[in-house]
Parts: structure tokens; C-alpha cells; sequence
């Protein structure tokens, strides 16, 4: 296993070697190595648009632009979303880039200019009848699946393949709702996933061979497939998109504000943070939630829905599945604290990012995160790996919704800070995986800490309760009314 990986990484360091930035000095970041963003844009005698503050940096090369956002591993070429397989971050002001940019990214950049390297662990991306002997992923030792899972999103289907060494894959042909994809050389257990998300049906693995095959079948007809592969782990992802994808990008800023998902955390077996007093978190949040909804279909007039109404155990993905499925504006998660420090107190607002804002944080969405290794568990795959969370963190699609995530939670933590007469300990960033697969603006808010007996005390009072969802009622209010009067030019010139 630590022999095929190291020869995985020779080749990749092959492929680097051919390119024009080859012998950059690396940093090391979080344990992975990075380049730095300026010493690419020199090396490919490009322009660099970056400052230490921008949320987005720009790369121009003679004839493309290359769009990077801090913390994120998505990257934009000529507007065609790709995946790095870290986040490119920001540290000291300086743009750093994953070291592996130079051997997936920039090939596709010196195009024009070079021949392209030898594709050795390339895709091979149209049908092609080479038996697959002949296939350099032949020679490697068998790679096994590791796991299988998909996400839904309003205008495409994520389906992502791990696998415990690179695998080639091949687009086979095959009927009107069906897609075909040959995974060279991959042994491992039938799996079956249903998605049944309107645009894909399933997608079941079998064994084919000595290859595996992977079988999507559509509801309707086929979406088109965009495949990108991802290392360490080693990961296909393969992304369908719906014939005719849904206009959700306009609709922002163009219609009113109209649904609300709230989320209230845990449920059924899983009770969230209890109390020294007995108070459990997920008891607590459905109560405060109901009652956000009710002042918030009375006051604002909205469509509010729920992700659980009953003490049931809901996986994080579902939770904004469901959100995406029903078109919401707004994913709100409702949660209260632990924490080991017993006088903690206060109310935090998160919104996502792979890049926590202090430790504090990280060990807050750890905690929130650490159901997924329990959803993992019941069913096999890649369970107990503790960095799962951030794995697929960078697989997701909120890094679209940041800024204006960020701007709901400073309206929403405003408004609380401000009603409930607390510090503001300010909005914060954190890697919470419900609010990854959220197609829309996501935020996490903490009401409390259920470990501080005095706020214990006062979180179990019905009257501090209705205070809490108050303000909170009162922030959406607030962030709603920006949003209309945003709607509102273009609400106008409709007839
Ligand atoms: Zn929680």
C-alpha cells in the first residue's frame, strides 16, 4: 500500500517535472505541502491579481483566467469549476496554492504553448475498446472501494468514488437513462446507492471482471457527466448535471425572499450536548425552532419548513438535501453549546469555511461534525477515519454562498447580540458539514451553552426561550428586508 502510493506520487512528480514551474519552493501547510501563488503566476509568466484581503485572487495567462477563493479547494478555469485537492489558503498575506496545482492545473494552462505530458494516470475520457489489459492501471496492485457517496445539489449530482489507489475509469455506452463507467482494475463489494434527487435514480457498483462497473441510471434522461479525479485519498468525483438546470442562480436578488429551512440539530438517538442538569441539546433546539417558526410565518409572511418536527434521527445530509430539494432561500441549523470550560456562555454564529477561525471553533464543529462518523459506521465504508469531515467538506458547493452565508450570519448575531443584551463574541468560520451540501445561504447558530449551570438554568425558562427565538425572528427580519429591497428593481420591470 505505502510502495503504490509512493509510486503514485513519482508520477505525479514526473508530470510536474515537465511543466514550466517545476523546483518551486513548497511550504508546509496543515501537513500538506503548498506553492506560492506568485512564484506560479512568475514561473508561467502570467498576471497575478491577489491582495492579503481579497476574498478571490485571479491568475491571467495570455489567454485564460484562473479564479481562486481563500479556504476553498474549488478553483475556477475560464469559469469551468475544478477541484484541488486541499483548500488554497491565506497565510500572512501570502496566496498559497496545493503543491499539486502544478501537476493537475497548470498542464491545462501551458497547453498552447507545450505538449502536454504523457497522460500515465491520466482519465481516458471517450468510449474506447482497448482491452484493459494494456492499461497501466493493470500493473498497479488491485485497488479496493473504499466508499461510495453521493450529494445532491439544484443543478447537479455529485457522485464520489474513493478508492485505496487511483483508479482509470472509462465512459462505456449504454442506454438513453443509463450511463456506464468502467473502473480498471477495481475489486471491492457490490454497492448500491439510491439518490432518487429527480435527476439521478441510483448508482450501483458491481463487479465486472477484473474491473468494477459503475451503473447511473436516470429518473429522466441522462444528465451530462463532468468527471474530475481528486488525490489523497485517491477519489473520483463525477458530476451529472440536469438537462435544463433550474434558474436558482437568478433567482437571488431577483424575487423576494420566500423559504426558510430551520434545522434543529440532532434527534433520536443521538441527544447533541446535555446538560449537568439533564438539559439535552436536541430536545432544547426543537422547542426554540418551533417557536421560530411560528413568529416567523406570522411576522414575515415566509414559507418556513422543517428538517425534523420530532424527536428522530435525521443524517446531516439529509438535513439540507432537504433544503435543496425544496428550493429554500436560507438554511438556518439550530444548536446549543458544550464545552469543557463551565462558565462559557453566550451565543456564536457560524458559517462555513474548511479554515476554522480559532481553535475554539474547530473543536465546536468537531463536535457537531463527530455524528457523521456514527451515519459512516451504520453502514460500512469509511468509517473511523477522523479526517473524513475534511475530505468531504471539500468535495461540497457552499464556497458560492460564502459571502452572503457570512453576511446572514453578522445580521443574525447582531440582532441576537443586541435583543438578548450579550457580548458579541462575533461571527465565526468552521468546517460544519450540514451546512456543506447547502445550495444556498447556511448558517449555525448556537444559542447557548447547555454545560454552564447558570445558562443551563436559564435555557430550561420558556420565557428566555421566546426571547432567544425572537431574536433570532428579528435577524432574518432584518437580513429579508435587505434582500426585497436587493429584489426589488428587478421585481419591478416584471409586468
Ligand atoms: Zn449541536
Amino acid at each position: 500500500m505505502t510502495g503504490a502510493r509512493l509510486a503514485a506520487t513519482v508520477v505525479l512528480l514526473a508530470l510536474c517535472a515537465g511543466t514550466a514551474g517545476a523546483g518551486l519552493p513548497t511550504i508546509s501547510h496543515e501537513g500538506r505541502s503548498y506553492v506560492e501563488l506568485s512564484r506560479v503566476a512568475e514561473s508561467l509568466k502570467s498576471r497575478l491579481e491577489a491582495t492579503a484581503e481579497s476574498t478571490q485572487a485571479r491568475l491571467r495567462t495570455a489567454t485564460q483566467v484562473v479564479t481562486f477563493t481563500r479556504n476553498w479547494a474549488r478553483i475556477l478555469v475560464d469559469g469551468a469549476p475544478m477541484l484541488l485537492d486541499a483548500p488554497v489558503v491565506v497565510r500572512k498575506g501570502v496566496w498559497l496554492v496545493p503543491e499539486t496545482f502544478m501537476a493537475q492545473v497548470v498542464p491545462k494552462l501551458t497547453v498552447a504553448a507545450t505538449t502536454p505530458p504523457a497522460p500515465v494516470l491520466a482519465q481516458v475520457p471517450t468510449p474506447s475498446s482497448a482491452p484493459a489489459a494494456t492499461l497501466p492501471a493493470a500493473t498497479l496492485p488491485a485497488a479496493t472501494l473504499e466508499d461510495l457517496r453521493s450529494r445532491s445539489y439544484p443543478s447537479f449530482t455529485r457522485l464520489v468514488v474513493e478508492t485505496s489507489l487511483p483508479v482509470t475509469h472509462r465512459v462505456e455506452p449504454a442506454g438513453a437513462r443509463d450511463l456506464r463507467i468502467r473502473l480498471l482494475g477495481l475489486t471491492g463489494a457490490p454497492q448500491l446507492e439510491a439518490i432518487n434527487d429527480g435527476l439521478v435514480q441510483e448508482a450501483r457498483l458491481e463487479r465486472a471482471g477484473a474491473d468494477a462497473l459503475l451503473r447511473v441510471t436516470f429518473e429522466g434522461a441522462a444528465g451530462e457527466l463532468r468527471a474530475s479525479t481528486l488525490a489523497d485519498p485517491p477519489r473520483l468525483v463525477l458530476d451529472f448535471s440536469r438537462p435544463s438546470p433550474p434558474a436558482t442562480r437568478a433567482r437571488q436578488g431577483a424575487t423576494p425572499l420566500r423559504t426558510i429551512v430551520l434545522d434543529a440539530g440532532h434527534g433520536g438517538h443521538d441527544p447533541g450536548a446535555v446538560g449537568p442538569g439533564g438539559l439535552m441539546e436536541k430536545e432544547l433546539v426543537l422547542e426554540v425552532t418551533k417557536r421560530v417558526a411560528r413568529m416567523l410565518t406570522e411576522r414575515l409572511g415566509v414559507k418556513v419548513l422543517l428538517s425534523r418536527d420530532g424527536d428522530h434521527f435525521v443524517t446531516l445530509r439529509d438535513r439540507t438535501s432537504f433544503a435543496n430539494r425544496e428550493r429554500a432561500d436560507l438554511f438556518v441549523s439550530i444548536h446549543a453549546n458544550a464545552h469543557r470550560v463551565v462558565a462559557s456562555e453566550g451565543v456564536e454564529v457560524y458559517f462555513l469555511s474548511s479554515e476554522a477561525t480559532d481553535n475554539a471553533a474547530r473543536q465546536v464543529a468537531a463536535a457537531e461534525n463527530s455524528v457523521v462518523q456514527f451515519e459512516k459506521a451504520a453502514n460500512g465504508g469509511a468509517a473511523g477515519r477522523s479526517d473524513i469531515v475534511k475530505t468531504i467538506l471539500w468535495e461540497l458547493a457552499q464556497s458560492e454562498f460564502q459571502s452572503e452565508s457570512s453576511r446572514l450570519a453578522e445580521t443574525v448575531l447582531d440582532s441576537m447580540t443586541e435583543s438578548l443584551r450579550i457580548p458579541n463574541r462575533g461571527v465565526k468560520q468552521a468546517g460544519f458539514y450540514v451546512l456543506g451540501g447547502a445550495a444556498m445561504p447556511a448558517i449555525l447558530i448556537e444559542i447557548g451553552f447547555v454545560t454552564n449551570p447558570r445558562e443551563e438554568r436559564r435555557l430550561k425558562d420558556s420565557r428566555y426561550r421566546d426571547e432567544i427565538a425572537r431574536a433570532i425572528v428579528s435577524g432574518l427580519a432584518d437580513y429579508k428586508r435587505a434582500w426585497d429591497l436587493r429584489a426589488r428593481p428587478a421585481a419591478a420591470r416584471t409586468p
